[in-house]
């Protein structure tokens, strides 16, 4: 690749793009270095995470030099794995034309995707913050491991701590009748899951050091299922994933992006029982996920299409 700044911004975008459908979600660029001398080789290192180093760790960094961050240490010549010419694309990333490619990407082959399975295992009997005391149960989350359509809430209330599963109480039977009645999924073809697994005391809003404590597990849930789309409900839900603290009411309705996949914004349900009236905003938020959903449902292999009964 070449140095990043001497590219005119669409042909940077495009690479960007093709790092991303690799799985590389962060870049790190050295500081400047002095010239290269004539001949110098252009050099591009793909390290295990952002303090890695090159693969011939004995060998002055070229100015050039990329850092990407990975899960797995993975080198590449630029030459070999030379992006296809895209078409061109708009300056501003467009969410709204997503989805991105769900197809097997080189990541995938070299790293095989974690599992909820692991990740369960990983958070095993959690004591990470301090909710771990006042809790029944874990509730990990439920449903396809495999969807095209993931939901994040905030937290378990009572019905969901005492049977460990989420979005089972009366904001759960409103969840779910968006999800059957309006969208025509089964429910058990989504996966759904909370940003804390453990019941605040008093069904109080997660405080910042538990959500910070949590945090990494709904994003590896995220990341084992790799869903088509992310559907955040709620403020909790938003913050937590986008890292923003602006009002519902201007993020709902729109897309975002969360890991390279579009994020839907909407209202939590258990505010749509306490508000009524903002039920036709979150049924035209669906309206949009769904619209994306079979757009990009045609030609997916191992998926579960939405309106399918999983076996
Ligand atoms: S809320 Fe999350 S981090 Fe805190 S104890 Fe429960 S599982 Fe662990």
């Amino acid at each position: 690749m070449d140095d990043p700044e001497s590219l005119p911004l669409a042909e940077l975008a495009n690479w960007l793009r093709y790092y991303r459908a690799l799985g590389f979600t962060h870049l790190y660029r050295r500081k400047p270095q002095p010239p290269i001398p004539p001949g110098g080789d252009e050099i591009l290192s793909v390290v295990a995470g952002a303090g890695g180093r090159a693969e011939n760790p004995g060998a002055a960094p070229s100015a050039n030099q990329l850092y990407l961050s990975a899960a797995l240490p993975v080198s590449l010549s630029p030459r070999e794995a030379a992006p296809p010419k895209p078409a061109p694309q708009p300056a501003v990333p467009v969410i709204s034309s997503l989805p991105p490619s769900q197809a097997g990407t080189l990541f995938d082959s070299v790293a095989p995707r974690e599992t909820l399975g692991q990740v369960r295992d990983d958070l095993g009997d959690c004591r990470r913050c301090k909710l771990a005391k006042g809790r029944k149960t874990i509730v990990f989350g439920s449903g396809n491991p495999k969807a095209e359509l993931l939901f994040v809430g905030e937290g378990p209330g009572a019905d969901e701590d005492e049977q460990g599963l989420p979005f089972v109480g009366r904001a759960g039977q409103l969840l779910t009748q968006m999800i059957e009645k309006g969208l025509k999924i089964p429910r058990p073809d989504v996966y759904i899951c909370n940003i804390i697994k453990c019941r605040p005391p008093e069904n109080r809003k997660p405080e910042r050091d538990e959500v910070a404590a949590c945090r990494p597990f709904v994003e590896r849930q995220i990341d084992a299922v790799r869903p088509r789309v992310i559907v955040a409900l709620g403020a909790t839900a938003v913050e937590a994933l986008l890292g923003t603290h602006q009002s519902m009411g201007s993020l709902r309705g729109q897309w975002h992006e969360f890991h390279g996949l579009p994020l839907m914004v909407t209202y939590h349900p258990a505010y749509l029982l306490r508000d009524p009236n903002k039920k036709p905003e979150a049924w035209a938020d669906l309206k949009k996920v769904l619209a994306l959903l079979q757009s990009s449902a045609a030609g997916e292999q191992g998926r579960t299409a939405p309106g399918a009964v999983s076996g």
